[in-house]
């Protein structure tokens, strides 16, 4: 350890000769000083540690200039002895009283006086210690609010970004936020795929305009470096990089020369396909950035390429349910909705009808001797068979209709805003195109009728589904029982 400085304020020039000699035989280095002026110069420019003080000095007052001294910040954790020719009682009290840390009587005993100014400072270098240990703690505190802060951010972009945004979109939320929490005003997503020349602007804070255009990669040294290595590349300065040699200019992603002076290029992929930098720059005017910064806008680009690949997941899931949900609602011979599913909307447009007070009709078609098709011809024609009908009754409806196949060789025709006429004739058109449709049996032409029984709402006690389908159903017996092909209401 260096030798402690002491101060020693005393207009006596024999006083403060004798005190300099004692105090330098233990060790200390005095800095001797006539009147205050001179103290307060050495206190300013020497930092010492202790201060040795006369209470009178011939241009003003020792207690007058402790009490300022003690009043400035920088100097209240200084040390001060007062010494003076008063009863301790009187100058003791007063100096104590105005922060002073101990007083002597003068004369004053040598060993005295070497004993008390070791006390002192040893008091001194415990405070300066806690002291220092204060501010770090302070500046510990700083950074982790620093971090904190950043990451509250992140947080708030992800809470951003839980409905349901489209990658360029969560992109441009993060180039924005980005921007925003670092202060920079040039913030962009560049996709390139490894190896490749071209990248294309995703989102770019400077200029939305940008986006989807091709940028050449090797005009920004920086994107390519981090593309290459695959880890993130901070440049403090542009002008001193090696990146960037002399006379090399930097450019904006339009291309023109722009006046940035620190950047950030963090590569990321989003899937084994998908590889990007994300590029932040500074302009000449902003501070150059640093390895927080760094840490930040890697938290950022991590968080929002999680966000992808977990909508990618739920985008997976959610088609995988519904190609389920279209299974579940499917027949697998025909591909017309099955029976399930045809009574879920036959629900639905009942209600509509009520709530509108509209016409409905359903239609229930049934083959007429279908099980001697499969006893002459065998199964696989009576299937082939059961899907031209399906076909045959897609082609004839309005796109409004409804088709399903209620199970073996029935199938159900549902008919919004139809009303009796409509409905009737509607039945009979598909009675007469089963009748006229040429349906193959593998060889030589296959006839077939279809007998329908139609239902209708509104109508005398019709004021349910079923209501409905019961309707139909009786109406269809009645076609059957009446000689078939035919149809009845
Ligand atoms: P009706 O004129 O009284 O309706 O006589 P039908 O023979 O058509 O009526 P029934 O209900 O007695 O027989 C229906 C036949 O439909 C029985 C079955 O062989 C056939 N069938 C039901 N589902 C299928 C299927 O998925 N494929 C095939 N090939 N035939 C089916
Ligand atoms: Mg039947
Ligand atoms: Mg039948």
């Amino acid at each position: 350890m260096s030798a402690p400085r002491i101060v020693v304020a005393d207009p006596d020039p024999a006083v403060r000769r004798a005190l300099a000699a004692l105090l330098a035989e233990h060790g200390c280095e005095v800095l001797p000083a006539a009147d205050t002026a001179a103290a307060l110069a050495a206190l300013e420019q020497r930092d010492p540690q202790l201060l040795l003080l006369a209470a009178q000095f011939p241009d003003g007052d020792g207690y007058q200039f402790l009490e300022r001294t003690l009043a400035a910040e920088r100097f209240r954790d200084l040390p001060v002895i007062v010494l003076a020719d008063a009863p301790a009682e009187e100058g003791g009290v007063r100096a104590l009283g105005l922060g002073a840390a101990d007083y002597l009587r003068t004369p004053a005993r040598p060993r005295e006086l070497v004993a008390r100014v070791q006390a002192r400072l040893r008091g001194g270098a415990l405070l300066r210690g806690a002291r220092e240990a204060q501010l770090r703690a302070q500046a510990e505190l700083a950074h982790v609010r620093h971090d904190a802060e950043s990451r509250r951010t992140l947080v708030d972009i992800l809470h951003e970004v839980t409905g349901d945004l489209s990658v360029p979109e969560l992109f441009a939320l993060l180039v924005r936020r980005a921007a925003r929490a670092l202060g920079v005003s040039h913030c962009a997503v560049i996709l390139a795929p490894p190896g490749h020349h071209e990248g294309e602007v995703v989102a770019a804070v400077e200029d939305p305009a940008l986006q989807r255009e091709p940028v050449a990669l090797d005009r920004f040294p920086e994107v390519r470096a981090a593309l290459e290595s695959g880890l993130p590349v901070l440049v403090p300065d542009l002008g001193t990089h090696p990146l960037y040699p002399a006379g090399r200019a930097v450019r904006g992603l339009d291309g023109h020369p722009a006046p940035l002076r620190s950047a950030i290029a963090l590569p990321f992929s989003v899937d084994r396909g998908r590889h990007g930098v994300f590029l932040l720059r500074r302009t000449t005017g902003q501070p150059p950035f640093t390895e927080p910064d760094l840490e930040f806008a890697e938290a950022a680009i991590t968080a929002a390429v999680a966000v992808i690949q977990r909508a990618q997941v739920v985008e997976n899931a959610r088609a995988d349910n519904a190609r389920l949900e279209r299974l579940a609602q499917t027949d697998p011979l025909t591909q017309l909705l099955n029976r399930r599913a045809f009574t879920e909307r036959l629900q639905q447009e009942m209600e509509r009808a009520l709530r509108y007070d509209a016409s409905l009709a359903l239609l229930l078609v049934d083959l007429d001797h279908f099980k001697a098709v499969n006893d002459t011809h065998g199964h696989l024609v009576g299937d082939d068979a059961l899907r031209d009908l399906a076909r045959l009754l897609l082609e004839t409806v309005r796109t409004a209709d409804v088709v399903a196949r209620y199970g073996g060789e029935e199938f159900l025709v549902l008919l919004p805003e139809t009303d009796d006429a409509g409905a009737e004739g509607f039945a009979e058109r598909i009675r007469q195109a089963v009748e006229a449709h040429p349906f193959d049996s593998g060889g030589a032409t296959l006839r077939l009728t279809a007998s329908l029984g139609v239902a209708l709402f509104p109508a005398p006690r019709v004021h349910t589904a079923e209501d409905l389908f019961v309707r139909a159903d009786a109406a269809l017996y009645r076609a059957k029982a009446d000689g078939r092909n035919r149809v009845c209401t």
